[in-house]
């Protein structure tokens, strides 16, 4: 059993087309493990600065500065592609899970900053959960012929509205899945949330994009965009190892989490369902920034008894052990470069900034 911090990533995605029609300035810099954010409305000087375990400068982004203040030759910046970020963040995920250990990996951050770019990728642009899976099954190619079988399965979900609904399946039971809490581990889990076996990289990355697919159809159904739902990846890792001591039987559980957009909604006149689609959106963030604070309270040594609300939201209730529990957690906060995004962007930096201070109590899952 050992105590973990919780390792944290910020990454800067490169200006989009309207904000360079606008425009518009840079207000991060980065220089080694630290992140600077100056306030469009002060000087240059009075920046505040952040530390991270990893600050990515975007793979493109140095070229694209409108401003100048950043130029390639003359920066220290990590130049982040996605085979970077995930020799750094994602080659350990894989190699914690084969030595028995949960893992999770989710990426925060306001919508368009980046969340899926670094989690799926797009096209040719693998994000960390394909090369991770890839990666995966070529580990367990090497080793096929020795005395370990493995068996791998992924489950796919989405929580949208404080409902859970299952990727891998086409039908959306009203009202969604329920969660149970199970009862000797007292974590909680989607009750039938299908978890479909796969043998290959191929299986699995037709699974995602089959539950990519299925994301898009719910939330077109439900008249709402993806940003505003949490998608919940899921790999089952369980090795079964017959060696001199006799067989033993290791198991990892990896959760890799697209979170919903982090800014906030106004819900300035939304009524009826928009009002209850709204309040419950904020619920689940709002509710993971209190557990959060809550955590980072406790490791800071805080003398006063402190209750970690994680049944106050479906996200949280899932991510009990990502968060404060048995599990190795990255995360990845999403950031946007431009001077129109600050407020959120300053938001996105605190909350990474206490997620750093969390500790998990990992054990090995190995019986
Ligand atoms: P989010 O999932 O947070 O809403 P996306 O990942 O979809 O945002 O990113 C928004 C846009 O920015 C996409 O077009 C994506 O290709 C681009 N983008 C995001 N991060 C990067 C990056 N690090 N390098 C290059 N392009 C990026
Ligand atoms: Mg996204």
């Amino acid at each position: 059993m050992s105590e973990e911090s919780i390792k944290v990533a910020v990454r800067v995605r490169p200006f989009n087309q309207r904000e360079k029609d606008r425009n518009a300035k840079l207000i991060i810099k980065m220089h080694g493990q630290s992140t600077f954010i100056s306030d469009p409305k002060l000087s240059q000087d009075e920046a505040k600065q952040f530390s991270f375990d990893h600050s990515y400068w975007s793979h493109d982004g140095f070229t694209e500065l409108p401003s100048g203040i950043l130029e390639p030759s003359n920066s220290s910046s990590p130049y982040a592609s996605q085979q970077k970020v995930f020799d750094d963040l994602g080659r350990d995920v894989i190699k914690n899970a084969f030595d028995g250990f949960n893992c999770s990996l989710f990426a925060y951050g306001q919508t368009g900053s980046g969340k899926s770019y670094s989690m799926i990728g797009y096209g040719a642009n693998r994000g960390i959960i394909p090369i991770a899976c890839d990666e995966l099954f070529q580990q367990i190619e090497k080793t096929k012929n020795s005395s370990t079988r493995y068996e791998v399965g992924v489950s796919m979900m989405e929580i949208y509205n404080e409902q859970v609904r299952d990727l891998l399946t086409q039908d959306f039971p009203k009202g969604g899945l329920s969660i149970r809490q199970h009862p000797t581990s007292g974590y909680f889990y989607p009750q039938g949330l299908r978890v479909v076996p796969v043998g290959s990289y191929t299986d699995i990355e037709h699974r995602i994009s089959e539950g990519t697919q299925n994301r898009t159809i719910a939330a077109t159904n439900m008249n709402a965009t993806s940003s505003r739902a949490h998608t919940l990846v899921t790999i089952y890792f369980d090795q079964f190892i017959k060696d001199v001591h006799g067989d033993t039987k290791k198991t990892s559980v990896i959760n890799l989490v697209d979170l919903a957009g982090s800014e906030r909604n106004s819900s300035t006149g939304a009524t009826g369902d928009r009002l209850k689609e709204s309040t419950n959106i904020n619920k689940s963030l709002s509710t993971l920034g209190n557990v959060i604070s809550a955590l980072a309270d406790i490791s800071s040594g805080s003398k006063r008894k402190i209750v970690v609300p994680y049944r106050e939201s479906v996200l949280t209730k899932l991510l009990q052990n990502a968060l404060g529990g048995n599990s190795k957690t990255v995360m990845i906060a999403a950031l946007s470069p431009a001077d129109v995004n600050f407020d959120e962007t300053l938001g996105t930096l605190r909350f990474a900034d206490r997620v750093k201070r969390i500790k998990n109590t990992v054990v090995v899952n190995e019986n």
